[in-house]
């Protein structure tokens, strides 16, 4: 069975082609620059598989807020209606990939289905999602911790369990997703019980261009000084995180190369943000068997995993493994499990 996976990317569309675990076929076209641009794009990737005589039997989308849809689903009219209810929560990703999908549609008569970042983490418990604000506000705008990056922390963390021939089923595990985005997530026994994203990606951990944690109390502040709201999603989203600590850039390496101050203390408040929260996870865990470390920065690059390593190692934490990871697999894989489920 072949399944085309796209990754729908605030600017860009990421294509691979699986056959079962094997890649076929890899692409991207890139730099677009408005909404129709996604459906072009959508068009170029259908007119490669032609060229290149490849039949898929199957599409899958990477979907970024599927809201309270738990788990890999078959689009139809409902579930684009529940994307569409979240899309305000994640507009950079879920406009476009709606766009994605309903083009998709148009042009193959092959199953769609999507595979959403935050469906790992369904499982998170009432007392680790809800956040402390009145229930009736929290419910009418549908405020509680989701989780992102869901695709990603569960094949990492499957993964690691397989080199390490542990059964994934009945570890303890904290997994670092630490690439542009960054999160870390609490794994007991197969099942994601808590996550540093929240409703939206930019709670938790410090990212790119993204603050992670701060005081709510701050944004209050800056409003009452006359910050707009456009102005402060500008900030937090993408003038704040290790560019905006460093002054320097997002890119981790650019970092790493500088002697300034800024520099020195961007790295000094990223990992920081990481070993708390390790220590939390360690606590709610009650104990961690291996900690895992994926993304650009944590499979490319051994400084942080070892100076983390250094500061939890009073834990005692098993083992401590950096693991490659493949969203687009971990989504071909989801697919053709659900397929095969359904033939049965
Ligand atoms: P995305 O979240 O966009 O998929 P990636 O997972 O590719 O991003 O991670 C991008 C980050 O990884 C950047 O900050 C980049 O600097 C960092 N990175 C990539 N290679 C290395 C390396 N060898 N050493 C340190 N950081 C690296």
């Amino acid at each position: 069975m072949k399944i085309l996976v796209l990754n729908v990317g605030s600017s860009s569309v990421k294509y691979e082609v699986f056959e079962e675990e094997k890649s076929m076929l890899k692409g991207a076209v890139e730099r677009i620059k408005d909404s129709k641009g996604f459906s072009d794009a959508v068009r170029k990737v259908a007119a490669v598989l032609k060229r290149r005589g490849m039949v898929v039997d199957a599409v899958g989308h990477r979907v970024v807020h599927g809201g309270s849809i738990e788990s890999t689903s078959r689009i139809d009219s409902s579930v684009i209606k529940r994307i569409e209810k979240v899309k305000d929560l994640a507009p950079l990703h879920n406009v476009p990939e709606l766009r994605a999908i309903r083009s998709c549609m148009e042009l193959f008569s092959i199953p769609q289905l999507t595979v959403f970042d935050t469906a790992f983490h369904h499982t998170i418990p009432e007392k680790a999602y809800t956040y402390a604000i009145p229930p009736v506000i929290a419910k009418k705008h549908g405020i509680r911790k989701y989780g992102f990056h869901g695709t990603s922390h569960e094949y990492v963390a499957r993964e690691a369990c397989k080199k390490l021939r542990k059964d994934f089923s009945r570890q303890r595990m904290i997994t670092c997703h630490l690439g542009n985005g960054c999160s870390i997530t609490a794994i007991k026994n197969g099942k994601s019980i808590d996550t540093s994203m929240g409703l939206t990606p930019l709670e938790g951990l410090v990212m790119g261009t993204r603050c992670g944690d701060i005081d709510p109390g701050a944004l209050l502040y800056l409003q009452r000084k006359g910050y707009s709201q456009k102005q402060l999603d500008q900030m937090l989203n993408r003038d704040s995180g290790l560019k905006g600590l460093s002054g320097i850039s997002n890119d981790f390496r650019d970092i790493l190369r500088s002697e300034s101050r800024r520099a020195k203390l961007a790295i000094d408040v990223f990992l920081y943000r990481i070993v708390k929260y390790i220590g939390a996870y360690n606590a709610v865990l009650g104990g961690t068997d291996i900690l895992v470390f994926t993304g650009g920065i944590g499979e490319n690059n051994s400084f942080v995993m070892n100076t983390v390593k250094k500061q939890v190692k009073h834990l005692g934490i098993g083992k401590v493994i950096a693991v490659k990871t493949d969203e687009a697999r971990m989504i071909a894989r989801n697919i053709c499990d659900l397929i095969h489920r359904g033939q049965e």
